[in-house]
C-alpha cells in the first residue's frame, strides 16, 4: 500500500512536492489544503482533489503524511504545530535562529498527539546540516566552510524591488572562486563575508528612473549589499522573463582539517548542490523524509525530530536487505 500524502499550501514547493511524488511509486498524493479559494487553485494531479484547510482535520485517517509548505517566516511557526495535532508532518522551516523554538514548539504537539513531525527538512537546513555534521564528528580537527550559489536568493530580490523607481529585479549570489580553492586547497583560510561571495542584480527600472541612485541605493543598502561586492545591471522586463525567471541554486558544504600526531595529514570533505530549480529539489528531499516519518510512527516513535534524527535507511524506498546488498 503506498504512503498517502497531503500538501498543505501550494506555492511553489508545494507544486514541486507534487512533482516529488510523482516520482515515488510509494508514495500517493490525496489532498491539496489551500488557504485561498480551492476552485481557484489547479494541480496536476488527476487522482487527488483540493481543499480548504479548514477541511484537513476532518481527513486525517484518509493521510499518512501532511507536507506543509507555507513560508517560514510567518506561515509555518502557527501552521506545523496546529496540524501536528491531526497529522504526521515535514516542513522545511529554514529560519536557522529560530529553529530551536519551533523545534519545542512542534514537539509539545507532536508528543501530545501521538505523532512525529520532521521539521526543517530541505537543502540547507537539510543535506547540507547533515553534511556539516557528518563532517565535524569524524574530522574533529578541522574547520568548516558553507558557500552558497550561484542562486538567486528570494529575500535580496524582494529588498530590490522595494527600491523606489524598481519595477522588477533578480538578484544572484555567487561564491567568490579563489576563496573556494583556497579551502580546497586545505589553506583554512579565515575569510570576510566580502570575500566568500558577490552579489550580482539585474533590475527593470520603471521609466525616467535615476538609475544611478538605484544603483546607489542597492549597493549601498545595510544588512543586505554593503558588506558584499556587488555588480548591478540594469535590463529589460522581457530580458529579466527571458533570462532570468528560474529559481536556481546550490552550494558547498566543505570542512578541512588535519590528522596524525603532529597534525601531519590534511583532508578535504565537500558536497556540493547544484540546482535547476531549488523548490523541486527541496520537495525532492522532502518526499524522502515523508516516507520516513511514515516509519517512524508505525513504529510507535513521536514527537519533533530534524534530519539529525532520522537514521538514512528510513529515507530509501529499498529495504534493508537490499540496500545492504547494493549500496554497501
Ligand atoms: P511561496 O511563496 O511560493 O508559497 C508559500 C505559500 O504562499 C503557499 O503555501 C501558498 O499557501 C501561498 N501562495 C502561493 N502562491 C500563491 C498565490 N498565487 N496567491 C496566494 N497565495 C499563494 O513559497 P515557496 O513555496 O517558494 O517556499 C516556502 C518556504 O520553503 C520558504 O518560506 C522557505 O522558508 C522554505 N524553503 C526551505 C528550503 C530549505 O532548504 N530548507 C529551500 C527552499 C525553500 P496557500 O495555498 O495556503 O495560499
Amino acid at each position: 500500500m503506498s504512503i498517502r500524502i497531503g500538501i498543505l499550501g501550494y506555492g511553489n514547493l508545494g507544486r514541486g512536492v507534487e512533482c516529488a511524488v510523482k516520482h515515488n511509486p510509494d508514495l500517493e498524493l490525496v489532498a491539496v489544503f489551500t488557504r485561498r479559494d480551492p476552485s481557484t487553485v489547479k494541480i496536476l494531479t488527476d487522482t487527488a482533489s483540493v481543499y480548504h484547510v479548514d477541511e484537513a482535520e476532518k481527513m486525517k485517517d484518509k493521510i499518512d503524511v501532511l507536507i506543509l509548505c507555507g513560508g517560514s517566516a510567518t506561515d509555518l511557526p502557527e501552521q506545523t504545530p496546529k496540524y501536528a495535532q491531526w497529522f504526521n508532518v515535514v516542513d522545511s522551516f529554514d529560519t536557522h535562529a529560530r529553529v530551536p523554538e519551533h523545534f519545542a514548539n512542534v514537539d509539545k504537539a507532536a508528543s501530545e498527539s501521538g505523532h512525529v513531525g520532521i521539521i526543517s527538512v530541505g537543502w540547507d537546513p537539510g543535506m547540507f546540516s547533515l553534511n556539516r555534521l557528518y563532517a565535524n564528528a569524524i574530522l574533529t580537527n578541522g574547520k568548516d566552510y558553507t558557500f552558497w550559489g550561484k542562486g538567486v536568493s528570494q529575500g535580496h530580490s524582494d529588498a530590490i524591488r522595494r527600491i523606489d523607481g524598481v519595477k522588477d529585479g533578480k538578484q544572484y549570489t555567487i561564491p567568490v572562486e579563489a576563496a573556494l580553492e583556497a579551502v580546497r586547497n586545505g589553506e583554512n583560510p579565515e575569510l570576510t563575508t566580502r570575500q566568500k561571495h558577490t552579489r550580482e542584480c539585474f533590475v527593470v527600472a520603471e521609466e525616467g528612473a535615476d538609475l544611478a541612485r538605484i544603483e546607489n541605493e542597492i549597493k549601498t543598502m545595510p544588512n543586505y549589499f554593503d558588506e558584499y561586492d556587488t555588480t548591478v545591471h540594469f535590463i529589460t522586463e522581457e530580458e529579466l522573463k527571458r533570462d532570468h525567471s528560474g529559481i536556481p541554486h546550490g552550494g558547498f558544504v566543505i570542512r578541512s582539517g588535519k590528522t596524525g600526531w603532529n597534525d601531519e595529514n590534511s583532508h578535504v570533505i565537500e558536497y556540493s548542490l547544484k540546482l535547476d530549480s531549488n523548490p523541486e529539489f527541496t520537495s525532492s528531499v522532502i518526499a524522502a523524509y515523508a516516507r520516513a516519518a511514515y516509519r517512524m510512527s508505525q513504529e510507535g516513535q513521536k514527537g519533533c525530530k530534524t534530519v539529525f534524527d532520522v537514521a538514512p535507511a528510513y529515507l530509501s524506498a529499498q529495504d534493508g536487505a537490499e540496500l545492504r546488498k547494493h549500496l554497501l
